[in-house]
């Protein structure tokens, strides 16, 4: 494992860090990273494709996209040496993850030379918010199994039913959407991908609100929408295969990191709490809590170092990669959790302006359980890491090979 910068890397980071101080605030150390802050209002979208719009300007933005479609051509390690410095500053909420790490190189991948030209550059520019509408209530980890059906009709298709979990559609201009084209073959082959514009009639976006109080993902309802076969990625049928990319951009996207961030927020709190009269810090059963989390979080923070070697080597990281998310969620719930616990019965109250740190360890204990769903669940990733990582023998599938149409839905 190697720590330091290349001479090539330094000299990258002093060119971020020379136009980072130029365009934005330093952020306030001693305020407390809020992970799980979900809920964007129209000002916040108006300044976010502002800053979108300074960096694509500048040659800051999507910096691993190749430069054809505007990128830069960077590197992964470029790319990380951006992240790390954008977030010691003061930046606006970064409502393009999607966007970019998902949608961006699904058409890049999949779409036509015409298709990139219509939507690759508003995505750059950040004029267009983008969302993926895959998740149906019946279709999550086993999402080869939705039900949304698209039927042809002249140069356009219909489409109609419901998608669930949509973050971001409230905020969205387009979506990319996978829908049942042929029910009469299998489950994985009756599949279509399109691009669909969410301003279309027919489509009806209702926000949901979550536990942590943020209304960040939707219900979206499709009736008779007419989508054009213009607007369709890759051939009839190859849904899945376009679905497979847009989900392998996912995982990388969401990667790990999960509550590492908090630790330090989580050693301040614990000197500011006092139980029985002195300091929380100094009870011994809360610095083994607290040695628990530090030894948790380093295993993260070098785990995630191990991958920027591979990259920085020009290798691609192993399986250490995949077990980012799985780890880092399930730590940040923890440290939560016992962020709230040390607050004692004030811990309940989820009050921003009086609980400590605004009321971070409440939105993280609300917020840290949808992470662990999000872009595949817990069990779904130790299947991952079980089948493709140790080789272990793969789960049954009895439906793969059967029309979709001939599943038994209990209905
Ligand atoms: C914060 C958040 C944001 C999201 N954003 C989006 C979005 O933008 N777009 C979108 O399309 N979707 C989105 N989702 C939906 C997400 O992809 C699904 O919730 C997820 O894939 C799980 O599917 P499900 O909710 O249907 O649960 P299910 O698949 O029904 O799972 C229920 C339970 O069964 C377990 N389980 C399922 N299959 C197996 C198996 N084979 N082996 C062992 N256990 C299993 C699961 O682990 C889980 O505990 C989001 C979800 C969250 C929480």
């Amino acid at each position: 494992m190697d720590f330091n910068d290349t001479p090539e890397e330094a000299a990258f980071r002093k060119e971020v860090r020379a136009w980072l101080e130029q365009n934005t605030e330093p952020k306030n150390p001693d305020e407390a990273t809020d992970e799980s802050s979900d809920s964007v209002t129209e000002d916040d979208v108006k300044v976010a494709k502002a800053w979108q719009k300074k960096k694509a300007d500048a040659g800051w933005a999507c910096m691993r996209w190749p430069k054809e479609f505007g990128g830069r051509g960077a590197t992964s390690i470029q790319q990380v040496i951006w992240n790390q410095e954008e977030g010691k500053r003061k930046t606006p909420s970064d409502i393009f993850g999607i966007t970019h790490g998902m949608c961006g190189p699904t058409v890049m991948t999949h779409g036509t030379d015409e298709q990139r030209k219509q939507w690759i550059p508003g995505m750059l520019t950040g004029e267009n918010v983008w969302c993926q509408l895959f998740s149906e209530p019946a279709a999550g980890s086993d999402l080869a199994g939705l039900r949304m059906t698209a039927v042809r009709d002249g140069d356009d298709w219909v489409v109609n039913g419901q998608k669930i979990w949509t973050t971001g559609a409230q905020i969205a201009d387009w979506g990319i959407l996978v829908v049942r084209s042929d029910p009469n073959v299998p489950k994985h082959k009756g599949l279509t991908y399109f691009v669909i514009n969410m301003h279309a009639p027919g489509v009806e976006v209702r926000p949901i609100h979550q536990i942590n109080g943020g209304r960040a993902f939707n219900e979206v309802f499709f009736t008779d929408v007419r989508i054009p076969d213009a607007h369709r990625l890759d051939d009839v049928g190859n849904g899945w295969r376009v679905a497979l990319t847009t989900l392998m951009n996912e995982r990388a996207s969401i990667g790990g990191g999960g509550g590492g961030a908090a630790m330090k927020d989580l050693i301040e709190l614990a000197k500011r709490i006092e139980i029985d009269g002195r300091r929380a810090i100094d009870d011994s059963a809360v610095k083994e809590r607290l040695a628990d989390f530090m030894v948790r979080a380093r295993g993260l923070r070098y785990t995630g170092l191990r991958s920027l070697t591979a990259l920085s080597h020009g290798k691609t990281p192993g399986p250490e990669a995949s077990m980012g998310k799985l780890v880092g969620a399930v730590l940040g719930q923890d440290m939560a959790e016992f962020g709230v616990e040390l607050q004692g019965m004030a811990g309940g109250a989820y009050d921003p302006t009086s609980s400590e740190d605004g009321g971070a360890w409440q939105a993280r204990f609300l917020g840290f359980p949808g992470l662990r769903i999000a872009g595949g669940t817990d069990e779904v990733l130790r299947n991952i890491i079980a089948e493709r990582v140790l080789g272990l023998p793969p789960e049954i599938r009895v439906d793969k090979t059967v029309p979709f149409k001939d599943i038994p839905t209990g209905a």
